[in-house]
C-alpha cells in the first residue's frame, strides 16, 4: 500500500480515567473534523436509551463477542467494570485503507493493548485538572453512590499509573481548550510537523507537571 502513494488515515486512540470529559470531547472532535472517523467498539453492555447499534456500539452477547474473540477479529479487548469492550479490525481498517483517521475511545488497558500489538497509533492521554476535581465531577454526575465513586477513583489512580503507553497527554480543566489542544496534535501529527506539539503536550512532561500541582488525596 505505501507504494501506491495514497495516504493511509491515521489512528488516534483516545483514553482517560472515567470522568475526565473523553466522551465530550471526543463528540465534539469528531464534530468538527470530517477528516476523522469514530471507530465503533463492540460491547456485551446493555444500551443506554440516548445509544444507537452500529453507532455508539455494536452491541453483543458475551457469546457473539467470545466467537468474535475466536475468530480474531478484535485488535484489543478488554473487561471494564464488568462488561467486554473491543476494537474490531474492521472498525479500523476500511476507514484507514480509505485515507481517513479513526477515532478509537478505549480504556487505559485497552491502549495498552494496542501499544503492545504495535498498531500503528498515536496516542493521547487526558487527564481531570486533579484527583479531588475528578471527585467532585464523578459526584456531581448524581448517578453514582459513595461506594461506587470510591472505586472508580481508585480505578482512575491505577490508570494513572499506566501514563506512560501515551505519546501526549491534555488537561481537561476547561472542555473547549482541551479540544483545541487535541486538535493541534491531530493536525500535528497529520502534516507530521509534531516538534512544537510534542514539546509542549508531551506525555513525560504533562505528567509529571500535573502530578506536582495536582495529585492530591
Ligand atoms: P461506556 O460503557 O461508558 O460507554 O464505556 C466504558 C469504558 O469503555 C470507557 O472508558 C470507554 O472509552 C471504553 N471503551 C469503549 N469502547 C472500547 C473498546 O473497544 N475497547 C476498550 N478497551 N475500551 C473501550
Amino acid at each position: 500500500m505505501s507504494g501506491s502513494g495514497a495516504r493511509r488515515g491515521k489512528a488516534f486512540v483516545i483514553s482517560a480515567p472515567s470522568g475526565t470529559g473523553k466522551t465530550t470531547i471526543c463528540h465534539k472532535l469528531l464534530a468538527q473534523d470530517p477528516q476523522l472517523r469514530f471507530s465503533v467498539s463492540h460491547t456485551t453492555r446493555p444500551p443506554r436509551p440516548t445509544e444507537t447499534s452500529g453507532i455508539d456500539y455494536h452491541f453483543v452477547d458475551e457469546a457473539e463477542f467470545e466467537r468474535l474473540i475466536a475468530s480474531g477479529s478484535f485488535l484489543e479487548h478488554a473487561r471494564y467494570t464488568g462488561n467486554l469492550y473491543g476494537t474490531s479490525y474492521a472498525a479500523v481498517e476500511s476507514s484507514l485503507d480509505d485515507g481517513i483517521d479513526v477515532l478509537l475511545e478505549i480504556e487505559v488497558q485497552g491502549a495498552k493493548l494496542v501499544r503492545d500489538a504495535r498498531f500503528e497509533a498515536v496516542f493521547i492521554f487526558l487527564l481531570p485538572p486533579s484527583l479531588d476535581e475528578l471527585d467532585v465531577r464523578l459526584r456531581g454526575r448524581g448517578t453514582d453512590d459513595d461506594a461506587v465513586i470510591r472505586k472508580r477513583l481508585a480505578e482512575a489512580r491505577s490508570e494513572l499509573s499506566m501514563a506512560e503507553v501515551f505519546d501526549y497527554a491534555v488537561v481537561n480543566d476547561d472542555l473547549d481548550t482541551a479540544v483545541e489542544q487535541v486538535q493541534q496534535i491531530i493536525r500535528a501529527e497529520r502534516s507530521d510537523e509534531t516538534d512544537e506539539v510534542k514539546a509542549r503536550y508531551g506525555r513525560e512532561g504533562v505528567v509529571a507537571e500535573w502530578r506536582k500541582g495536582a495529585e492530591k488525596g
